[in-house]
């Protein structure tokens, strides 16, 4: 997608090899018109894939997988990064290694918010080792869900997630693939 990777080349920072702050425009601040594009290209994507509701993870997902329901005219489920790690009988639960803050936490779905037989498009900010995504999708397809695909606004195509989902079978989506990073340059696949 031109105009995101425009934006990326624009306002986009990657800290190291590893890192790219997006923070003007997805993370602390949001472009919204640059989120409602997003979330047109992912809804032009998916249509006729019989998605019947948008998954994103808290917090930065929720901008992008917000426009991508308003344009899907869909139901939006968010899944919370609780710091408990006490089971409770009406959520769902798993551990996901974070990528930035180096640590555990627990990735908790509401499982009345999923139907079985939901065919899901899981939306995500960033796309690293996979850990998000993966999590995400098993807690959905333990709540009875197909995940349908999974759109990804920024995917590190040179670390392992990519692989790891596509070889898991799942559809991805990425609109903005970084493939090289070093302080002070982006390079897009
Ligand atoms: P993964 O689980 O694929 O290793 O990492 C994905 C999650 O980590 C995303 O939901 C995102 O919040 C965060 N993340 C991974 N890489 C980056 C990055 O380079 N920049 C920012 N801002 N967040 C990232």
């Amino acid at each position: 997608m031109e105009l995101l990777k425009q934006k990326i080349l624009e306002c986009g920072r990657a800290l190291d090899e590893h890192v790219l702050l997006v923070d003007s425009f997805l993370n602390n601040q949001v472009d919204v018109k640059l989120m409602q594009e997003i979330g047109r290209e992912f809804a032009g994507r998916y249509a006729g894939a019989g998605v019947t509701r948008v998954v994103t993870i808290e917090s930065s997902g929720i901008a992008p997988a917000a426009m991508t329901a308003l344009e899907m005219d869909l139901p939006l489920v968010i899944l919370k990064k609780s710091k408990s790690s006490i089971l409770k009988d009406d959520i769902l639960q798993t551990e996901v290694f974070s990528f930035t803050k180096n640590a555990p936490y627990q990735l908790t779905l509401k499982p009345q918010f999923i139907q079985p037989g939901d065919r899901v498009l899981l939306i995500d900010d960033f796309l690293a080792n996979g850990e998000a995504a993966l999590g995400a999708s098993s807690l959905l397809e333990r709540a009875g869900a197909q995940v349908a695909g999974i759109g990804i606004v920024i995917a590190k195509t040179f670390q392992p997630g990519l692989k790891k989902l596509t070889e898991a079978g799942y559809r991805v989506d990425v609109l903005a693939p970084v493939k090289r990073m070093a302080a002070g340059v982006i390079e897009f696949d």
